[in-house]
């Protein structure tokens, strides 16, 4: 027999068939090493001396995701008119389908697919799902339950060459597929209501929002006026095909890519006095702030708000050419606060990551120019999972988790990380990370306690406290008021 064997033919489509179906056919294929070809071979024959192709290897064939939240929607309109139409990327020349429906980023090439009921009589497009009604839930991937109740089986066919190849079906239930991952650790719904507000997305920001979207968090507000160069690539959570786009948008895309139920919110607002109005009410709603920018002044407004509208605030920072770094979290009137930190520790405060060529040129190796931002995006990524976590245990916070034995060690106000013994600073003469040592090392994390600044402008009692230092009745003082 050869592969023109009409007989042939279709003994090779039936094990195809079995195969993608994952059931045992009465037909089997073998790959024929002489003939280099694959045949089919009958049940009971002698099968020739050959590789035999069974289910586990129907990788062979391409694969086809379908959303079953999405087919559950439509299941109305395919029931009443027995075939749909709906839109695949196609992926590496046809290898995969993905159900153009499931996430918010499809690829360049779209293929157009017909999804039928059994008794649609149309001819055969080049593309096809087929559900088949059944009588019980299988364990497959390709089972259906419909909104109604009855049961499909789905099978997909690529029609090529005079030819229907088929395609291994998946019905995809994503959100119960996530939330099977995050169970033990976060139960499915416990952040759903929880919303964290995003200042500055920049690597640890960008980051942070991803690593928050898979814990399950849905609500999200991003503000960042930037658009992403292909110099922040090398960093940054985007990738080189998203230059141009505004940053807000491109997490955005990646947020609802890990969670495609989040809601969220874009902001491309600069974080200056005269844009505060407008991110008060963003503050109000959140849980949480997350401030990932570089510079004080931005720091410091976002820390006004935070206070006046009782929210804690996180902030996280490299330090320059990122040879470590520091988180600080913000209770407000219970913990120091970003200006009790100024004023506390000045020189870390100042020590933040170079933002401008003009800083970067400051602090430039003699030998070499140091390129703005520099710092790889490894020595970056320790601080965005720990900020990452202080913000997950603020938006957990009142609902039942095992994460609460954390609390214990999270319970300063700062924290900070070294990634090398940079020369220059406190910190070069640290001993080896190897030696066992008391002392401060590398790749550590360390809580620092300090208290709140009495007099502190933005949470303390900043006029009394001053008043009585220098022994000046208040009541005795008239305070124009504002204008
Ligand atoms: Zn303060």
């Amino acid at each position: 027999m050869t592969m023109n064997d009409p007989q042939q033919q279709q003994m090779i489509r039936d094990a195809m068939k079995a195969i993608a179906e994952r059931r045992p056919g009465r037909t089997k294929l073998v790959y024929d090493k002489t003939k280099k070809t694959i045949v089919a071979v009958a049940e009971g024959s002698e099968p020739p001396r050959a590789l035999n192709i069974t289910a586990d290897d129907a990788d062979m064939f391409g694969v086809i995701t379908l959303s079953g939240q999405w087919l559950r929607q439509e299941w109305h309109r395919l029931n009443g008119s027995a075939s749909i139409a709906a839109r695949f990327t196609s992926w590496d020349n046809g290898d995969a389908y993905t159900h153009y429906e499931l996430g918010p980023q499809g690829g360049p090439t779209i293929s157009e697919c017909t999804i039928a009921l059994e008794r649609a009589s149309e001819p055969a497009p080049r593309l096809r799902i087929v559900l088949t009604k059944v009588n019980a839930v299988g364990r497959a991937g390709n089972t259906f339950v419909a909104t109604d109740g009855s049961i499909f089986v789905a099978t997909a066919y690529e029609h090529q060459d005079g030819r229907d190849i088929p395609l291994d079906v998946t019905i995809a239930e994503v959100q119960p597929a996530l939330s099977a991952r995050r169970a033990g650790i976060l139960e499915t719904s416990v952040l759903s209501d929880r919303s964290a507000l995003f200042i500055g997305l920049g690597t640890g920001g960008g980051y942070a929002t991803i690593e928050l979207a898979k814990c399950g968090v849905r609500r999200f507000a991003l503000v960042d006026p930037d658009r992403l160069s292909v110099g922040n690539v090398v960093r940054h959570p985007g990738g080189i095909s998203q230059v141009g786009r505004l940053k807000v948008h491109v997490i955005r895309d990646l947020i609802l890519e890990k969670n495609p139920d989040a809601q969220v919110d874009v902001y491309p607002f600069a974080i200056a006095a005269e844009n505060m109005d407008a991110i008060r009410p963003l503050v109000r709603a959140a849980n949480v702030v997350i401030c990932g920018t570089d510079n004080r002044p931005s720091k410091l407004l976002i820390n006004q708000l935070c206070i006046e509208e009782n929210v804690v605030a996180v902030y996280g920072g490299a330090f320059r050419r990122a040879y470590g770094g520091q988180v600080l979290r913000v209770q407000p009137r219970v913990s120091p606060c970003q200006q009790c930190f100024v004023s506390a520790m000045p020189e870390q405060a100042a020590d933040v990551e170079i933002s401008s060529p003009d800083e970067a040129e400051a602090i430039a190796y003699s030998d070499r120019p140091v390129a703005v931002e520099p710092g790889l995006s490894l020595d970056v990524l320790p601080i965005a999972n720990f900020l990452t976590k202080l913000a997950l245990l603020e938006l957990l916070d009142g609902k039942p988790t095992s994460l609460d034995v954390l609390r214990r060690d999270y319970s300063a106000p700062w924290y900070l990380w070294l990634n090398r013994p940079e020369s220059g600073t406190p910190y070069s003469g640290m001993p080896p990370l190897s030696d066992s040592s008391d002392e401060m090392t590398i790749n550590r994390w360390y809580g620092v306690g300090f208290e709140r600044d009495t007099a502190c402008p933005a949470c303390g009692d900043f006029l009394n406290v001053t008043a009585a230092a220098h022994g000046i009745d208040l009541d005795s003082v008239v305070i124009p008021s504002k204008v």
